[in-house]
């Protein structure tokens, strides 16, 4: 009992406590962040084994006016355990649209989709399928180009439910990704009740491929189950040339990753369009 007591005072540790002050900063300096317009987005191009771009994920940076750049995997999360995820993935959700509807009229990028990553708690909230399409209407996106992001623990949060909202953007044209396809551990039966689009094989087992044999195996079954499935797979995390032989030999059609281009600023994405060759 007095060992019990002793463990309680640990609520004052000088490092906790230093954590908790930590993450209250963050949090006011992302609601700063919207404020003050410290966002942007980078895109990363997605190819065709041809080598003609179809797509790009858009991917949040954060410049933080003391910290300089701040990553999206150390302020996601915080985000994630608040409302303020609901105001980024709108402004997020707008951008891309906004971006979309601007494309229209080039033909270099009218036919491209954007790929947007969307939170587990955005899924959650009962209006998303309203947002989603009033953003979409209100910036004249055309809606076949918008594709959502989710993870399998995302979709399975509330399987019912995931189905449900899924399908009414589904109605409207949105496509969906299940996004770091393989490492969920789930059940594959869902799979088939999903309306999906497209399975995108995570990146730790694309950086395994010619390292660890099991991994290899993992990618073929990803790769023959979308094709079973009539669902389109895309690697990400492609960082070598032998990765990419090894993809395209089993019948991977779609490439992201560092070999071909990493995440870029809409200027670097839009010049590297007019030297890239459109399908
Ligand atoms: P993710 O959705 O799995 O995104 C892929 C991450 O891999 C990105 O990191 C991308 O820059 C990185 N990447 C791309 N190609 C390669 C490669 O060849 N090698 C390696 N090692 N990495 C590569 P990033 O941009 O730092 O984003 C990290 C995570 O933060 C994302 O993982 C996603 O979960 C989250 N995130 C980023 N933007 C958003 C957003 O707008 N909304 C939400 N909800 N989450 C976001
Ligand atoms: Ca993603
Ligand atoms: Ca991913
Ligand atoms: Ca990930």
């Amino acid at each position: 009992v007095k060992a019990h007591g002793r463990n309680d005072l640990c609520f004052f540790d000088p490092q906790m406590q230093a954590t908790i002050n930590a993450r209250a900063q963050l949090e006011r300096d992302l609601h700063a962040a919207l404020k003050n317009n410290e966002f942007e987005l980078y895109y990363q191009p997605q190819y065709t084994l041809q080598g003609q771009v179809v797509g790009a994920e858009v991917l949040i940076r954060w410049h933080h006016p003391e910290r300089g750049m701040v990553s999206p995997i150390e302020f996601i999360s915080v985000a994630e355990e608040s409302e303020l995820i609901m105001h980024i993935g709108q402004w997020v959700l707008r951008t891309a649209c906004e971006q979309l509807a601007a494309w229209r009229t080039q033909p270099a990028a009218s036919a491209l989709q954007l790929s947007v990553n969307l939170s587990a708690r955005q899924l959650q909230q009962r209006e998303i399928v309203a947002q989603v399409l009033s953003i979409l209407e209100e910036t004249g996106a055309p809606t076949h180009l918008l594709k959502l992001e989710l993870t399998e623990s995302t979709v399975l949060v509330n399987v019912d439910e995931s189905i449900a909202k899924m399908g009414q953007l589904k109605a409207q044209g949105v496509h969906f990704s299940v996004d770091d396809f393989g490492t969920g551990h789930s059940s594959l039966a869902y799979l088939t009740q999903l309306p999906l689009d497209q399975l995108k094989i995570d990146q730790s087992f694309v950086r395994n491929i010619g390292l660890k044999p099991t991994d290899g195996v993992i990618v073929q079954t990803i790769i023959g189950m979308a094709r079973n499935l009539g669902l389109e797979v895309i690697a990400e995390g492609v960082e070598t040339q032998l990765q990419q032989e090894f993809l395209a030999e089993h019948g991977c059609t779609l490439y992201q990753g560092y070999l071909f281009c990493k995440p870029v600023p809409l200027t670097a994405f839009t010049t590297l369009l007019a030297q890239t060759q459109q399908p």
